[in-house]
């Protein structure tokens, strides 16, 4: 049985790329200097694959930003307001990838959205019905001839035809259906190109296909490759699919012209069903996601023998390969020097999988698999029994009643007895709860890490910031404060490190966009608070002032959906976990005299399941009550806040009222207010806080913008139910520009309430 992965990360070990592009952005090194890296950290990866003994290695999966932007500028689908700059490739591609503003012009870059059901995001292509698809790229060919020059024939991977055009925007009024033409024979070009080159076998990445699909969208699919195949000559063609199962197009999917078919067993809940359903065509290749792209854990040698060995009922020519591309798990362990090995030993990022791969060929190949050395060796791991089991953790989560979940007296009783107890103004005005961490606060930070400071003069910094941070708000006139948050890095962080439970690496970063990367925390046992988190700050900031201020938490679905989850119990279990320790903290700082505590769940909806179907089974029937459980043991007159930070929640509008908050704050500004229709139509019950103005930008809105804002809000929601609030954390600006934008803010509020009294 032969071995393959979709695709290796490329960001570097040590996240080089990341370093010389920043640098390359500066100024301080030349074009040549980043390809210089970037082709280093290529043959770096392609002598580790080799040397792996992996038998398909991909060519193609490098990118300097994103993968779909490559695939854009591949077929042309580059709008002209980047290449009527008049830069060079790279900076053009770079111009849309961050956008541009220098003595060429002033263009902001393409949008970017999440990739599936990842932390990673991709650039949005846009075409209009000018774009004229054609292949006007070169970068698979020179890939893949730059790989066989160092030995080795790869697997050229690209972005598949009906991916790239699901995932574009359209600006005008061609569709996707309007590009199948030129498409298909830009394709058809490359696999022509690819074949001259000497490959022998072609991979298009077709996520798309594990989405619903509609009859048009596999009429789509279908025309484009009835045609793309037709030149593929004689190179054989893969269609990989991640990220899910096949349900809608599988029958499709194997009737065309293809010669290896890439399906997902982790995340493919349905997928081995499939298969025994509708059997596997013969003469193709089963190219079975088998170890885990997406997560940090060792292999169970022994799951994966059995669900290969099912198929090979179903399918005489299998290759092992990995769920998804390793672009979404760290680079190597061997960068880990202060994880004990009691850890380690467990965990496998890219480089480690790649052994895991090999191992498991070495198994599959003896005609004694469970006999082997690295089958016995793997299976007494996986039988060790787990440090950081909490018996008192496990049996609460499993003792919990739906009565649990309810927060008692109901929404509309509590709103009564809330109001009177704060007797806050018509629109009352209050922020997301970070205020700038400016330079101080970061070196303050560092040096503390360091040790270089200690813990009693880093306390007394934090007291001092909180207590300017109160009077500044005081002197803006905000009516329900916070305390800034200048204790906390990152809002998943900070709780991971105060939670039993959490282990924290070194160097396991994973691409997030560009040059951006993000370092989860780990979910290693089960969860408990071992001693309050916040409440000395809160209690602190709420004794320098009478107007109330905040608590701050991060929600229990949000902490999950940034971290590593384990995969020996549930989503659902880990989440009720970290529930049970959130809603801790909630009950102290209740207990310390928070009257208003805010619970975000800014990730609520990253890990929305992909198919609609999926959406309440899989996901929101455990997230939805963990969120309610961490604030249904409160009084009847604390008002419980939460935060999203997007907009983006039309469709699962209910469950969010259902999450039971008092208040929710989200981002509105960017996406045109158009929420609010939505809030109006569904009766939405939450009172609610749209972000009023951008705080992604530096920009300064004035007072009268903000007003108008505030008028169209009142136009759409009760006023009574109405917040104002800048729409997201202020941690990433200034003051310089936070400043004056409360102040407008509060003024915009303040006049609003007086024309409407
Ligand atoms: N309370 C957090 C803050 O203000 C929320 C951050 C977020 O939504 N991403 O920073
Ligand atoms: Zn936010």
């Amino acid at each position: 049985m032969n071995t393959s992965i979709i695709g290796y990360p490329r960001i570097g070990d040590l996240r080089e790329l990341k370093f010389a592009s920043e640098k390359y952005f500066r100024g301080e090194i030349t074009a040549d200097e980043l390809e210089k890296t970037a082709k280093q950290i290529r043959l770096y990866n392609l002598e580790l694959q080799k040397n792996s003994g992996l038998d398909y290695i991909p060519s193609g999966d490098f990118s300097f930003y994103d993968g779909v932007l490559d695939t854009a500028f591949l077929l042309n689908a580059v709008p002209k307001r980047y290449t009527d700059l008049g830069l060079s490739k790279l900076d053009t591609y770079f111009a849309a990838a961050r956008g541009y503003q220098g003595e060429k012009g002033d263009v902001k870059a393409l949008a970017m959205k999440k990739w599936y059901n990842t932390n990673y995001h991709y650039m949005v292509p846009e075409i209009d019905d000018e774009t004229e698809i054609h292949l006007a790229g070169s970068a698979p060919f020179e890939l893949f001839t730059e790989a066989l020059d160092n030995g080795v024939k790869t697997k050229p991977v690209i972005i598949g035809a009906y991916t790239f055009l699901k995932l574009a925007r359209y600006k005008g009024t061609k569709t996707a259906a309007d590009f199948v033409e030129d498409t298909a024979t830009a394709y058809s070009a490359i696999l022509e190109k690819l074949g001259e080159l000497g490959a022998e076998w072609v991979q298009f990445d077709e996520p798309s296909l594990v989405k619903d699909m509609t009859a048009e969208d596999i009429g789509l699919f279908t025309s484009l490759y009835e045609k793309i195949l037709l030149h593929k000559g004689n190179v054989r063609v893969l269609a990989q699919t991640y990220f899910g199962d096949v349900r809608d197009c599988y029958e499709q999917l194997c009737g065309l012209d293809f010669d290896g078919i890439g399906l997902d067993f982790v995340e493919g809940k349905k997928s081995l069903e499939i298969i025994r359903e509708h059997g596997f065509p013969k003469g193709k290749t089963l190219f079975a996601g088998i170890v885990n792209g997406k997560n940090i854990w060792r292999n169970n040698y022994d799951s994966s023998v059995k669900i290969l060995d099912e198929l090979e009922k179903y399918a005489s020519d299998i290759v092992l390969n990995t769920s998804c591309s390793l672009l979404h798990v760290p680079c190597t362990l061997a960068n880990e020097t202060k994880l004990a090995e009691s850890y380690k030993k467990h965990f496998a990022y890219a480089a480690e999988k790649l052994t895991e791969l090999a191992e498991l060929k070495v198994i599959l190949s003896s005609d004694a698999p469970a006999e082997t050395e690295e089958y016995r060796r793997n299976q007494a791991l996986h039988s060790e029994p787990r440090s950081g089991e909490n018996k008192a953790v496990r049996e609460k989560a499993a003792a919990l009643t739906d009565s649990d979940f309810v927060r008692l007296p109901a929404f509309e009783e509590r709103e009564r007895i809330q109001k009177k107890r704060f007797d806050l103004p018509l629109f009352p005005t209050t922020t997301i709860g970070s205020f700038p961490q400016t330079a101080d606060v970061k070196a303050k930070r560092k040096a503390f890490r360091n040790g270089e400071i200690s813990v009693s003069d880093y306390e007394a910094f934090i007291e001092k910031k909180i207590s300017e941070c109160i009077s500044l708000q005081e002197e803006i006139g905000l009516d329900v404060l916070v305390h800034g948050e200048f204790e906390r890095n990152d809002m998943v962080e900070y709780f991971g490190e105060c939670l039993d439970g959490y282990i924290f690496t070194e160097k396991a970063w994973v691409q997030s966009y560009g040059t951006r990367c993000v370092k989860p925390p780990v979910v290693w046992g089960d969860i408990s608070r071992a001693k309050p988190i916040t409440v000395r700050w809160s209690k602190y900031a709420q004794s320098l002032t009478d107007k109330p201020v905040k608590g701050m938490l991060t929600g229990p679905v949000t902490i999950l959906n940034w971290s590593f989850p384990r995969e020996d119990i549930s989503l659902k279990e880990s989440a009720l976990q970290i529930a049970l320790a959130i809603r801790e903290e909630v009950l102290d700082l209740e207990a310390s005299g928070i009257s208003i505590i805010q619970v975000d769940e800014a990730a609520l909806r990253e890990k929305l399941p992909l198919r609609r179907s999926d959406w309440h089974e899989d996901y929101l029937d455990w997230a939805i009550p963990a969120f309610r459980y961490v604030h249904s043991g409160v009084k009847p007159e604390t008002l419980v806040h939460t935060h999203m930070c997007y907009s983006e929640f039309a469709d699962i509008i209910k469950d969010i009222d259902n999450m039971d908050a008092d208040v929710i704050t989200f981002e509105a500004s960017r996406s045109d207010l158009t929420i609010l229709d939505v809030l109006k139509e569904n009766n939405f019950r939450t009172e609610v806080g749209p972000g009023i103005y951008d705080i992604h930008s530096p920009r300064i809105p004035s007072k009268d913008e903000l007003k108008d804002v505030i008028n169209r809000m009142k136009e759409r929601i009760p006023a009574e139910k109405l917040w104002v609030n800048p729409d997201c954390g202020l941690k990433t600006r200034g003051n310089a520009e936070t400043v004056p934008s409360l102040k407008n803010l509060v003024n915009a509020a303040r006049e609003v309430r007086n024309e409407n009294c």
